[in-house]
């Protein structure tokens, strides 16, 4: 299932432009390109993990690290309803094999998505 190097990892390598709301030495955020929320960033490890299904047990605290990432850009835009969504393999509409949390603000989210 892996395709690396995948979009992210270009645009973590700067080869592709994306507008980056946060960056620490683990973890990337920047806007989705095609936003489904007026808020929409995707936080990302800046190593390839495929997805969550992909994770071992040494990936624990690298994925608490993101979540708090996932918090700290949406507080920062003055969200404190938002939500944190990650697909995860393509029966799930995972179409970019480097995990990604999104966070989506800004108007009303139902519940259960499409
Ligand atoms: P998923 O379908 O869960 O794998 O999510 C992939 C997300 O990446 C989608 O929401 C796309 O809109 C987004 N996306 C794809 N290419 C880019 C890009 N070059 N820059 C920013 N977001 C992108």
């Amino acid at each position: 299932m892996s395709q690396d190097p995948t979009i992210f990892s270009r645009i973590i390598a700067r080869e592709i432009p994306a507008t980056i709301v946060y960056e620490d030495d683990q973890a990337l955020a920047f806007n989705d390109m095609y936003a489904a929320a007026p808020f929409h960033v995707l936080v990302v490890p800046k190593r390839p993990i495929v997805n969550i299904d992909a994770m071992d047990d040494d990936d624990v605290a690298l994925f608490g690290h993101l979540v708090r990432v996932c918090k700290k850009v949406a507080n920062e835009a003055g969200y404190s309803d938002y939500r944190v969504v990650a697909n995860v393999g393509a029966g799930a509409g995972q179409t970019v094999f480097h995990h990604h949390f999104h966070v989506l603000a800004g108007r009303p989210l139902k519940w259960p998505p499409g």
